[in-house]
């Protein structure tokens, strides 16, 4: 074990995380995962055999326990649904404040680098289409998503206040729609909710008139731009960057690509849009595509087929 780099990865049970977790280990990382099990699920990890990787149940807003060396800090802890911002609104405030204090705290303690996972939220309600990472967004400070954009702002805000009082090397990953295998069949975010509901043969619930967009980009092409940015020479320090899917689709279009990926006789129903829902959503890739040698390679079409297979053996097991 001696000599290995050691990576912490706060949220290593979420879905993001433990695609992390997997990436860090094949390159032969140490790895330890802190995750309090709240959206995240053993299962997630359940396939990892490793000596190289230990699971920690930790709350990231609690003082974190003494882990060793540290290399580096992936920070990815948080609920990322809208379906959990108003019953866990203070949980998701606390984590990415406290418990981004503590990853931080963390990394200059070890002299570690922080990669922290910030959010496409932190556009809010987007006037700037694409959204370059120079825009400043447009949110609602006192709306129902506030807690989860405001804290990742903080977030943001804290990490650069760490490199620059403290000389951290922090990179941040604004992070735009991702979807794939091991997110929750009950997450309550668009891609799982149409899955389940279309390999169950209910109707998809497609919120508004389905005409607002996003851009959903495939889980290994974000977790290959969060690496390559992690092992960028040191010029990177203290950048932002924004790493998703560049394809934009309405919500309509997706139930339609949804509905012909699985044989189903579901179909549409509509259902009152949650206040404050952006109505688009694209990412400006100029930033990282000049920074790393890095662009997405699944479209949404081979990426759902992925996903559908992933839910159809999890949800086949339930029976
Ligand atoms: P997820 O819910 O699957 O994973 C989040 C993980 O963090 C879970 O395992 C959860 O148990 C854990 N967690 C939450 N609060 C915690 C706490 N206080 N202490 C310890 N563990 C805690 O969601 P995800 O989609 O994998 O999101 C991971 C990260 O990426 C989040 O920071 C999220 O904000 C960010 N992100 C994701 C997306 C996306 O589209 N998936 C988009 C933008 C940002
Ligand atoms: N959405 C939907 N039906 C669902 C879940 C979500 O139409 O069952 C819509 C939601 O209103 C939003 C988009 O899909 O416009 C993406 O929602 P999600 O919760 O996945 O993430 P967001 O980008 O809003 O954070």
């Amino acid at each position: 074990m001696m000599g290995r780099p050691h990576a912490l990865v706060t949220g290593g049970a979420g879905f993001v995380g433990s695609h992390l977790v997997d990436s860090l280990l094949a390159d032969g990382y140490q790895v330890t995962s802190l995750d309090n099990f709240g959206s995240g699920r053993a299962t997630n990890l359940e396939h990892v055999d490793s000596e190289r990787f230990r699971s920690l149940d930790h709350d990231v807003s609690e003082p974190f326990p003494d882990l060793g060396p540290v290399d580096s800090v992936y920070h990815f802890a948080s609920r990322a649904s809208p379906a959990d911002f108003e019953t866990h609104a203070v949980e998701i405030a606390r984590t990415n404040s406290l418990g981004t204090a503590n990853a931080l705290e963390c990394a200059r303690e070890h002299d570690a680098t922080v990669i922290l996972a910030s959010t496409s939220e932190v556009y809010g309600e987007p006037e700037v289409h694409p959204q370059p990472e120079s825009y400043n967004g447009n949110v609602t400070v006192r709306g129902p998503r506030a807690p989860y954009d405001e804290s990742k702002r903080f977030s943001e805000a804290l990490a650069v206040a760490y490199e620059q009082q403290y000389g951290v090397d922090t990179r941040t990953v604004r992070i735009f729609n991702t979807y794939g295998p091991r997110m929750s069949p009950t997450d309550g975010r668009v891609i799982p909710n149409f899955v389940s509901q279309a390999l169950r043969g209910d109707d998809l619930t497609v919120y508004g008139d389905g005409s607002q967009t996003r851009s959903f980009c495939y889980v290994s092409d974000l977790v290959a731009g969060i690496r390559a940015f992690a092992d960028a020479p040191t010029d990177a320090a203290g950048e932002v960057l924004n790493v998703g899917s560049p394809d934009e689709v309405t919500i309509s279009a997706l139930a339609e690509l949804v509905l012909e990926v699985i044989e189903t006789d579901s179909s549409v129903r509509y259902e009152p849009l949650p206040q404050d829902d952006p109505t688009i959503r694209r990412p400006d890739l100029s930033r990282i595509e000049q920074l790393l040698e890095w662009t997405p390679t699944v479209d949404l079409e081979t990426g759902l087929e992925r996903t559908v297979e992933a839910f159809r053996d999890e949800l086949d097991g339930d029976d």
